[in-house]
């Protein structure tokens, strides 16, 4: 899969677990109720059947998601190169096929990283949220039919704004149900707002990012990833964002769907920007959407997003409680498992609720006493009675940079010691420090040392100062990978693990070797406003290539009816809207969907115009010349090593 792209050195292989991290291991076998066994009877529970191995194809043969490669999770007892708290998550995670969660409420689980929940009405069938992939979602449909028989899916809610949620709407619905109105589609408020915009303006650092996190070039196994923590791992296949017909505007908003009763609950800026949950009477049921899952949840992807709201989060857990701890008897959730009992998903939403609670405000205490980020990451400690809790351990967030994610929320980047308002970037730092220590050799002899003693954080920071400023200095690669190896087997968490290893694997073997992104499908771009296109062009602009350069353009939109003028000046490119200059050097009418179709790469703006599908006034070459100044951006970029192009 990977191939050798920079210095990295393809002999060197994954090695044993160190004696520090074994120990590290015992200790938590020792401090964890591993003889709860109570998850592996939840997450088995009421299982109809399922497809072998999980596995899923798309119609030109590729796999689109598959559970074989994991089958190294049979067994019982984690491997000394896995955390076993994270072993047993990721072995939860394997259960897979179609689950009745109570008569009439059914999950289809483990063919995707997140859940689709089916909810029987009068005459059909209710899809919650529709998985990744079209194939994925197609896939897990048939599944239900064949225990549940063939019934028209009466409506389809997506609970949140992330892909997993919605990518394989197509899947369950055609476009002629929807705009028949026959079958409504019902989200969040704002759902398209923020659907595809989340990943947009800085997509393409987030998707390289997103590769440390889900760790999709690492091999499956005991020294390689083993679980993402929500779930297996990312799926492939083809999306498609479909627009919602009804938005569920406020709290306490009802809907009769298909003879079913169900109440909503907002939930906006909790796990995703516009989220909401409810609850069915009927069946008893809670859905608490991604909000209240199986770990500590994630306040900061290391993909980069917006900062979550964790002082909301717990403020909706909290309101769920009282609007329907008295009355549910089921809670399931869109990733893992359902919990049964009105007791037991009291207490889980509870603790759920406090765990964000605790971790925001003891986070925000601990900065009001002047401590900083890192700081109050070495501090904290969860207390007892949610450190025991299976549910509250950070298999895919984690205590340890959710702190930093609320210390980021309220003040940012800078701690305030001037000491880091202005410090040298890594390569040039690195070679002051190496030079400092008293060379490469003198700096790996103590990094060795300390190796041997399990000091492993502070060797990860010591080294990479070293490869920074020495990236072909093989001993230096070749020590720092061994001790993020040892990083990543001794983490709990499923992210922190796939991170510390691909780090490892880069330089060992170099950056995976892999085609180029491919563009924005129409259908999302067809989702974004205008605006929004804008925006996505101006951070292309190569800013010192637009040096001197101005240019004016006018817009104009005939399906959409709106009109912009765009200027490049100061080597910046703005846009008015609803506006048109006369001293612009071009004018471009044009419908949004030819826009749309030309940046999809379907045709091109000189085809179009040829075709006349574009009206162009004064000089078309000035867009020529503005579009000559947009940057492409690449896949793939260093991470743990220094960059080998030149940006500027
Ligand atoms: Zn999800």
């Amino acid at each position: 899969m990977s191939q050798q792209v920079s210095g990295g050195m393809p002999s060197e292989k994954p090695k044993e677990a160190a004696a520090t991290v074994t120990a590290r291991h015992d200790a938590v076998r020792a401090a964890l109720p591993f003889d709860d066994t109570r998850d592996f009877d939840d997450a088995a529970r009421g299982f109809l059947g399922t497809i072998a191995d999980a596995a899923i194809t798309s119609e030109q043969g590729r796999t689109v998601w598959t559970l074989k490669p994991y089958g190294f999770l049979s067994d019982m007892e984690a491997p000394p190169t896995v955390d076993p708290s994270l072993w047993r998550q990721a072995r939860l995670n394997m259960h897979h096929g179609l689950f009745e969660v109570v008569p009439g409420v059914y999950q289809v689980r483990g063919l995707d990283i997140a859940n689709m929940t089916l909810i029987e009405g009068d005459a059909g069938v209710i899809v919650v949220d529709t998985l990744t992939s079209i194939e994925g979602a197609r896939a897990a449909l048939e599944l239900y039919y064949a225990h549940r028989g063939r019934k028209p899916v009466s409506a389809v809610i997506f609970t949140h704004t992330h892909t997993d949620h919605w990518g394989g709407a197509r899947g369950v619905v055609s476009e002629e149900d929807v705009t028949s109105g026959r079958v409504p589609l019902i989200a969040p408020n704002l759902f398209m707002e923020h659907a595809v915009s989340e990943n947009i303006i800085a997509g393409p650092a987030m998707l390289r990012r997103a590769q440390y996190q889900f760790g999709p070039f690492l091999p499956r196994g005991p020294r390689g990833q083993v679980d993402c923590g929500l779930g297996k791992s990312m799926a492939a296949g083809a999306v498609a964002l479909l627009r919602p017909t009804d938005l569920i505007m406020a709290t306490g908003d009802q809907r009769s769907i298909d003879g079913v009763a169900f109440e909503f609950q907002m939930a906006p800026n909790s796990e995703a920007p516009a989220e909401m949950h409810f609850f069915v009477p009927r069946y008893k049921l809670l859905n608490l959407a991604e909000n209240c899952t199986h770990n500590f949840h994630n306040l900061l992807p290391f993909r980069g997003a917006d900062v979550r709201d964790a002082l909301a989060w717990s403020g909706y857990l909290g309101e769920a409680l009282q609007l329907w701890g008295g009355k549910a008897e089921v809670m399931c959730g869109q990733h893992h498992w359902p919990v049964w009992g009105n007791d037991r998903l009291c207490a889980m939403i509870r603790e759920q609720r406090d765990l964000y609670k605790f971790t925001h405000d003891q986070t925000v205490r601990l900065m009001n006493h002047g401590l900083t980020a890192s700081e109050i990451a070495e501090v904290i400690r969860l207390p007892k009675s949610l450190d025991s809790a299976w549910h509250a351990r950070g298999y895919y967030g984690h205590i340890r940079h959710n702190v930093k994610a609320i210390y980021q929320k309220y003040l940012g980047w800078y701690d305030a010691n001037p000491v880091n308002l202005d410090s040298l970037p890594p390569v040039e730092g690195g070679k002051k420090y190496v030079e400092y220590m008293g060379g490469a050799a003198a700096l790996l002899t103590r990094a060795r040392a300390d190796f041997e003693r399990g000091e492993f954080r502070f060797v990860a920071q010591a080294v990479s100062h070293l490869v920074f400023a020495e990236p072909d200095n093989a001993a230096a690669r070749a020590l720092l990978a061994d001790t993020l190896e040892q990083l990543g087997y001794a983490a709990e968490s499923a992210t922190w693990r796939n991170a510390y290893l691909f780090g490892a694997q880069e330089l060992r073997q170099g950056m995976p070797q892999v085609p180029p992104r491919a563009g924005l499908p129409r259908e999302s771009l067809a989702a974004l406003r205008t605006v929004q296109l804008w925006d996505m062009l101006g951070v292309r602009l190569n800013g010192p290539k637009a040096e001197g350069k101005h240019i004016v353009l006018n817009w104009t939109f005939t399906d959409t009816g709106e009109q912009f003028v765009l200027t490049l000046q100061n080597c910046a490119l703005t846009y008015l809207a609803g506006a048109a200059t006369e001293t612009a050097d071009a004018g471009f009418t044009l419908a949004r969907s030819t826009f749309d179709a030309v940046i999809a790469k379907q045709t091109s703006f000189p085809a179009e115009v040829a075709a006349g599908h574009i009206k162009v006034t004064g000089n078309p070459m000035r867009l020529a010349e503005l579009m000559a100044l947009m940057d492409e951006f690449p896949r793939m970029f260093e991470i743990v090593e220094p960059k080998r192009a030149v940006v500027t």
